[in-house]
């Protein structure tokens, strides 16, 4: 879409207001409305001024102006709010007119633009599959000393006893039995349609949508695969429909990766292949039907998986999802068909077009577009390498002996652990100044002094369970 062609929109369909949004650095995403009379032409280049200083990671505050400048390709006409368009905007210096380097969207936009300067492929392609839990009640105790949460889920043992209104208890799903179960017992299923015909509706492609391994209310709706900025754009779209469907249906929806104990966590699998003048790069004879080019690509990434983990599963939250017996993985390793791997190759279509692997890793927690940037640019590192991602694994991890495990590399333990390991190994990430090392700092000072050391200040509910009769 053109300027031109958003304004006409705004008129056919009577557009009153305009909800300018971007993401903010650790990936939440932000806006602000204007009517639709300040919206012309030339907004499209001069931009929106706000006050960046109050922006987390972002400005200091005296040199807090910055403006946000909207992007036509992104408008859509949004489903909750009234009369209303909305786009997603780039962050400019309303000074040097520069692109803002802690900009997420500018990271990924240099991204793209570096993988085109190697020469080594045109497009990057990622297929999202985000997961998220379904509570019926979730609130927060908060006061200066101490937040607790509570849940009461859609579905299942954590229930406690309680049932919904209108759902029958006769038909709980059992544990780890919440894939596919049919209504009764799925209760989610008109929550999961809506969401997927709003995303449609809005303009993101979906394969279909289904009720996931947990008991406590878990989702997935998949979405189309498309380039590194269309699909992190899309999954902020994804994560705001998701969110707002639920809330129209009374509900609330996590994307936090481990909200349960003893249940599945909810993960973020990214099927990446690359593509040049419009033919894929990675289908070939090598192992998994992949091409060598491919497999040094596994080779990067695996290579520099401690640190993507910094982007990837960038919450303190997110390690508690790396525990064997709940399908997320455990061993930075690659596997055709199995998935216990880090990094899986499937196999359920044979067609070249369709050759990818997927990395397992990340969660939703995850800001997309600094995730995907780190996760391409690992590639890269290792096409330009030629990286070697070492033996593959064939039988499930699960049925290992701890011996024969001890061959492979372990995913890093907590948020402090890969935090360090960026802090060490991100010269990757540099290149074509992608990641700026401001970038870096800030996100590793953000994250350890907001989250990790946020977190290792307070009590622990659970320490109560453990040590309260000490
Ligand atoms: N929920 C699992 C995870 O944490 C993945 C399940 C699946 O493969 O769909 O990654
Ligand atoms: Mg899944
Ligand atoms: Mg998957």
């Amino acid at each position: 879409m053109t300027p031109k062609e958003v304004l006409a929109l705004c008129r056919r369909e009577e557009i009153k207001a305009v909800d300018l949004r971007f993401m903010d650095f650790p990936g939440t995403q932000k806006h602000f409305t204007i009517p639709v009379k300040a919206l012309t032409e030339e907004s499209f280049e001069d931009g929106f001024g706000f006050d960046a200083s109050s922006m987390r990671g972002w400005q200091a505050i005296n040199e807090s102006d910055m403006l946000v400048v909207p992007q036509p390709e992104t408008a859509m006409v949004d489903p909750f709010m009234k009369n209303t368009l909305a786009m997603t905007c780039n962050i400019q210096d309303p000074i040097t007119r520069e692109a803002y380097a802690k900009d997420p969207r500018n990271v990924a936009r240099k991204a793209e633009a570096y993988m085109a300067s190697t020469g080594i492929a045109d497009i990057a392609n990622f297929g999202p599959e985000a997961e998220f839990f379904i509570f019926d009640r979730v609130w927060f105790d908060q006061n200066e000393h101490e937040a607790y949460y509570h849940v009461d889920s859609a579905e299942g043992q954590w229930n406690r006893g309680k049932t919904p209104d209108g759902h029958s208890g006769g038909f709980q799903i059992r544990h780890k039995e919440g894939y596919f179960p049919m209504p009764p017992s799925d209760t989610l299923q008109d929550l999961r349609t809506d969401i997927m015909l709003t995303l449609q509706d809005c303009g993101v492609n979906i394969e279909g949508q289904h009720h996931e391994v947990a008991t406590g209310g878990q989702c997935e709706v998949d979405m189309r695969y498309g380039s590194l900025l269309t699909t992190a754009d899309n999954l902020l779209r994804y994560k705001y429909i998701v969110k707002n469907v639920a809330a129209r249906h009374g509900k609330a929806a996590t994307f936090m990766p481990k909200p349960l104990w003893n249940d599945n966590g909810s993960g973020l699998h990214l099927h990446f292949s690359l593509w040049k003048n419009e033919e894929t790069l990675f289908a070939g004879s090598g192992y998994g039907g992949l091409s060598e080019l491919a497999i040094y690509a596994m080779g990067g990434i695996l290579r520099h998986a401690p640190a993507l983990f910094a982007f990837c599963c960038p919450t303190t939250n997110s390690y508690k999802r790396f525990i064997p017996g709940f399908e997320a993985p455990i061993n930075l390793t690659y596997s055709f068909r199995n998935r216990s791997a880090a990094i899986r190759i499937p196999v359920h279509n044979s067609s070249p077009a369709s050759k990818r692997f997927e990395f397992r890793c990340p969660d939703a927690s995850c800001n997309p577009y600094l995730a995907m940037s780190a996760v391409l640019m690992a590639a890269l590192d290792g096409i330009q390498n030629r990286i070697d991602p070492g033996m593959p694994l064939d039988k499930d991890i699960y049925d290992l002996s701890a011996e024969e495990l001890d061959v492979f590399p372990k995913v890093p333990e907590s948020l402090d652990v890969s935090l360090q390991a960026l802090r060490e190994d991100h010269d990757f990430l540099l290149r074509g100044d992608v990641f700026t090392e401001d970038v870096i700092d800030t996100w590793i000072w953000f994250k350890q002094t907001h989250e990790v050391q946020a977190l290792r200040e307070r009590p622990h509910p659970w320490e109560f369970a453990m040590y309260f009769d000490a």
